[in-house]
């Protein structure tokens, strides 16, 4: 895959949600890379926007805290991506290392208080 990286090719995929984001980045220098140009299946990319599409549910975004729920929201969220990433694993075997990135932010807001 194509990356900003020095190497302009990475083989170290990260799966993490963030709002108008694709789900998976370069683990080397963070780019957000086009979900479309890997070969992943249908069902899974389309799991993967809505697992995004979710992402933050546990934010009050106006206020900038933690939502009421957040870190029950969160760590679901996780889980879930987690699962999403085993898949991704699967899919890109053999062509790219992948890891995933869970959210922490509920669980930083919380210990921040
Ligand atoms: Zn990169």
């Amino acid at each position: 895959m194509k990356c900003l990286c020095e190497q302009k090719e990475t083989y170290n995929l990260k799966v993490e949600a963030d709002v108008g984001a694709d789900p998976i980045w370069c683990k080397h220098c963070g780019c957000n890379l086009d979900i479309e140009d890997f070969s992943i299946s249908l069902d899974l990319k389309s799991k993967l926007w809505k697992w995004v599409e979710r992402y933050g549910e546990w934010i009050d975004w106006d206020n900038d805290e933690i939502a009421h729920n957040g870190i029950k929201l969160e760590e679901e969220h996780n889980k879930q991506g987690l699962l999403l990433t085993k898949q991704v694993q699967k899919e890109l075997e053999g062509h790219y290392e992948v890891s995933f990135s869970p959210s922490t932010f509920a669980r930083t807001s919380v210990n921040e208080k």
